[in-house]
């Protein structure tokens, strides 16, 4: 499910970020689409990640603000790296 392309993506960003604040509350998968509630453990903040024919989204203002201007896709946030991670690990 996750391409190659992605997974150069996330290397890239993980050595940069840290996402020991974040932890996956809920994940939701169908045939075509998963749905996760990223939460924050420093925070009340809440995030909702989905990922629907391979495109990856999430509600936060980084991925409003960065995402949405770039080539669909191309733009992971913290919260999708953190729910990749989460998902590889649960393979
Ligand atoms: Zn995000």
């Amino acid at each position: 499910m996750i391409s190659k392309r992605l997974e150069k993506a996330i290397t890239i960003q993980e050595t940069s970020t840290n996402f020991n604040d974040l932890y996956i509350d809920s994940v939701n998968e169908s045939d075509k689409a998963v749905y996760v509630t990223v939460k924050s453990s420093n925070s009340d903040e809440e995030y909702y990640v989905s990922l629907i024919y391979d495109l990856w989204r999430c509600s936060c203002s980084d991925f409003y603000h960065n995402g949405l201007h770039k080539e669909d896709g191309s733009f992971l946030c913290k919260h999708i790296i953190a729910t990749i991670l989460h998902l590889g690990g649960c393979e």
